[in-house]
């Protein structure tokens, strides 16, 4: 099935319930007014030359028209690439240039950013760039208008699932963003399968403050939502965790997703037991790994009963393991839980590419339907991480017990050994995390003469803690940790280097601490 047909049948079947509404404009969409808006975007794109497999840019924050160019260049066969919000001129031409984009849709501002500035600074230098509209200028307006007039016969009828439709950049948490280019087949069954592992119907409304920019967004969340009938609710152009919790009560929103710093920061507001959250049933923590105390508080204190983790990655549509509703509270907690349907997954060394034993820690490397075509233009870079028989090597350390369930190690990248002691930074972090003042807790490896390398701790603390030495910290770790896992250096942090899907850079922190320690 293609993306546009699956939302027309949705729309068959449930036209006057609500698909989408924002929040900070309050606009609302029924399934059928939400199609022809959709319908209007793709008519106006094809009546402006785009035709399948050439790429559409959409550089905005979360609103309406993103959701109306995701669906509407689907209808064409158009490639659609989700540009970074956080994008500076740099990073902007890298992009028009990289993804060879013809059409730019971009909105006019986005917090400091002036994006018509940096548009204009860039323009000349992408030979691929033909037009820019921004959100809310008299063209963008035109460009509907003309999709609203346009004859539907436009309307491709030979669109292949199997043709590409997205190029969606990582999150360039371990280095510099990769575009992985992405189906019809992939998205789309991703999102089903995403939406039947939360228990969706069309009576859920699920609450998305993580960016469409990134496929916990677009995918999960949009998808997931439009192929059940369910409706998306955008609380805020960006995240704050204030108008998250306020959307959540206003929308009786059934479902919440998010990185775990957002939910860290919505369940730290001073008013948190101000917001009437009684009607959430669900929702998603992912993207990375989700501590357990933190999970448990998103179930006891937001009255997420039912809320799932999800593990995944962009180049895999994104999701590959998700826990169940049915799950006991400790599994859906502590592990990612069981491999989504029609997929195929091992567990290798990382250094021999053999299947280790079960229970013990190795890459985890997945197949089938939903592993991307490959990084656009970048053979090698595909090479590195798709095999010939088109596993998918993640980079990520898993675990799978007896019954199936995953759990995530750690990222290869991420691992320190000291003093050749292999050590997963996430095994740390959890233990710090049952410390009484400290909300958010990182660890990293940092270089070390005798040792090779040394655990160093990031760690923010409640308000009106007592501040915490190093000292005193591990302390609180010995006998409980072994020594090799107990941090020799503990930094007391307000945050951390973030990418803009609310992924913590550690990449950034190692940069940080070893100009600090000199
Ligand atoms: P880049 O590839 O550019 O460095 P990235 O890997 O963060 O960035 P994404 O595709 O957004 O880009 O994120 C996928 C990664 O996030 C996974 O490979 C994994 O390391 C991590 N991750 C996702 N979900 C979970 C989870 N539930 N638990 C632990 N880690 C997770
Ligand atoms: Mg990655």
């Amino acid at each position: 099935d293609t993306i546009g047909a699956n939302l027309d049948r949705t729309a068959a079947r449930v036209g006057d319930r609500e698909a989408l509404v924002e929040c900070a404009t309050g606009r609302r969409f029924t399934y059928r007014e939400l199609v022809e808006s959709v319908d209007a975007c793709a008519l106006g794109l094809d009546a402006l030359g785009v035709s399948r497999g050439d790429r559409v840019g959409i550089w905005a924050p979360n609103c309406a028209e993103w959701v109306f160019v995701q669906y509407g260049t689907a209808k064409i066969g158009a490639i659609m690439v989700n540009i970074n919000p956080a994008y500076r001129t740099h990073e902007l031409a890298y992009v028009l240039k990289q993804a060879g984009i013809s059409v730019l849709i971009a909105a006019p501002a986005f917090k400091t950013s002036d994006y018509r500035a940096m548009v204009a600074e860039v323009e000349d230098s992408c030979p691929s760039l033909t037009r820019t509209i921004f959100l809310g200028d008299p063209e963008w307006d035109a460009l509907m208008a003309a999709g609203r007039t346009a004859d539907r016969s436009r309307f491709p009828d030979d669109l292949d699932p199997d043709d590409p439709i997205n190029i969606q950049y990582t999150s360039g948490t371990t280095g510099f963003p990769k575009g992985a280019t992405l189906t019809h087949h992939n998205l789309l069954n991703n999102g089903f399968f995403v939406g039947e592992g939360c228990g969706y119907t069309e009576e859920d409304r699920v609450c998305i403050p993580v960016p469409y920019y990134h496929c916990f967004g677009m995918g999960m969340g949009n998808l997931g939502a439009t192929s059940h009938g369910a409706t998306m609710v955008i609380p805020a152009p960006g995240f704050d965790p204030a108008l998250t919790l306020a959307a959540v009560e206003a929308e009786r929103c059934t479902s919440l997703y998010g990185v775990p710093t957002m939910f860290i920061a919505e369940l730290a507001l001073p008013n948190f037991a101000d917001y009437d959250l009684s009607s959430l049933r669900t929702g998603i923590m992912a993207g990375s790994p989700c501590p357990v105390e933190v999970m448990k508080r998103v179930v006891a204190e937001m009255g997420m009963a039912e809320v799932t983790i999800c593990y995944g990655m962009t180049e895999t549509s994104p999701v590959s393991t998700q826990t169940g509703a049915d799950d006991s509270l400790d599994r859906r907690t502590s592990t990612v839980g069981r491999v989504h349907p029609h997929l195929e997954v091992k567990i290798v060394d990382p250094s021999t590419g053999r299947v280790v034993p079960r229970g013990e820690t190795g890459e985890f490397c997945t197949r089938g339907y939903s592993v991307m075509r490959g990084y656009w233009n970048e053979p090698e870079k595909t090479a590195e991480v798709l095999d010939e028989a088109r596993w998918m090597h993640t980079g990520d350390l898993a675990t799978m017990d007896e019954e199936g369930y995953l759990n995530i190690v750690g990222r290869i990248k991420d691992m320190v050994i000291r003093g050749g002691e292999n050590v997963y930074p996430r095994e740390v972090e959890e233990f710090l995390y049952t410390h009484p003042d400290i909300v958010d807790a990182q660890v990293i490896g940092v270089p070390d003469a005798k040792y090779g390398e040394e655990l160093m701790a990031w760690v923010r603390l409640r308000e009106g803690a007592s501040p915490l030495t190093a000292e005193t910290l591990r302390a609180f770790c010995t006998g409980k940790l072994a020594h090799y896992k107990i941090p020799r250096y503990v930094k007391i942090v307000e945050g951390f280097p973030m990418t803009v899907t609310g992924k913590i850079r550690k990449v950034e922190m190692r940069e940080t601490a070893v100009e600090e320690l000199g």
